[in-house]
């Protein structure tokens, strides 16, 4: 019988033109090689198994099993850089997703990664400048522009902060993440009204954005809107009947629109959840 050269390579060895009989197509390996790929693939798997069930300990077991097989193997190294930053261990997710980079410099999803890593052992100037690569190479990302934003809120940048959340708002009208980021920052530089603005927009899209109900109370509070701060506390409430600051807060409410009777069931309710919040009985006392 006659055998046919195929022109192929192994991805494995990199070696060429094997004959019919000594390459297998569907992994396109050497047959030397194909029980180490198998392996490799095997091992890879099982790694993913074990990260989704949350063991992130045997997913870096078995993804460091199959990196022995094939070291420079990107889903691997960025499996396990997944895996260390959900146990934490974010000095070595930084190593795995820098290798990732170091051998294809265009993997935007691992300048993410290290930047969230970064991000969480407090060296924020490296997650901005991650970020920002991660943007070059992918210019659409509204996420990356948002989180490139708080990271430059925590290296105390706040203006160029607020570029990156609007910059992430005209690519995604929807990233309510971003505008409420936007609104706390206002908020804290006292600029009332753009923050009233950018809470307006959120709660436009999602009206059980609990945060964003909670920062409008306390700002429409602030800017004596009662009527308005006492329908934001009442949606929260309506949604989390138990939070009982926002009950006191809607206490506070309710005594300065000089409705007393029920300014004191609040406090009442505050003291029956949380038997240590001293303030609702002193405010109570005022309402009495
Ligand atoms: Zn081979």
């Amino acid at each position: 019988m006659e055998l046919s050269i195929v022109n192929n390579r192994c991805k494995v060895c990199n070696r060429t033109n094997f004959s019919q009989d000594l390459f297998d197509i569907s992994t396109q390996t050497c047959l030397e090689c194909k029980p180490k790929e198998r392996l490799f693939f095997e091992l890879l798997e099982i790694g993913d198994k074990k990260q989704e069930s949350k063991d992130f300990y045997g997913a870096i077991d078995d993804y460091s099993k199959a990196l022995g097989q094939s070291p420079t193997n990107i889903e691997a190294l960025n499996s396990r850089g997944n895996a260390k930053f959900q146990m934490s261990d974010f000095q070595g997710a930084i190593e795995d997703f820098t290798k990732v980079v170091e051998l294809e410099p265009k993997t935007a999803s691992a300048y993410y990664n290290r930047a969230f890593s970064y991000f969480n052992i407090n060296e924020y100037r490296q997650a901005v400048q991650d970020f920002s690569k991660c943007l070059e190479l992918d210019s659409a990302n509204d996420q990356a522009y948002s989180n490139r934003g708080i990271a430059k809120l925590f290296s105390g940048d706040n203006n160029s902060a607020i570029e990156d959340f609007l910059q992430a708002i005209s690519l995604n009208p929807k990233n309510t993440i971003a505008y409420y980021n936007l609104a706390d920052l206002y908020f804290r530089m006292q600029d009332f009204p753009k923050a009233l603005e950018s809470l307006d927009k959120i709660l436009n899209i999602d009206p059980k954005f609990l945060l964003a109900l909670e920062l409008r109370g306390k700002l429409r509070h602030q800017l004596q809107d009662y009527q308005g701060a006492l329908e934001d506390y009442d949606t929260i409430l309506e949604l989390t009947p138990s939070n009982y600051e926002v009950l006191n807060n809607r206490g506070n409410i309710r005594f300065l629109m000089k409705d007393y009777a029920k300014a004191i069931i609040d406090f009442t309710k505050v003291i029956e959840l949380e038997p240590r919040a001293a303030i609702a009985y002193y405010n109570r006392g005022f309402a009495r």
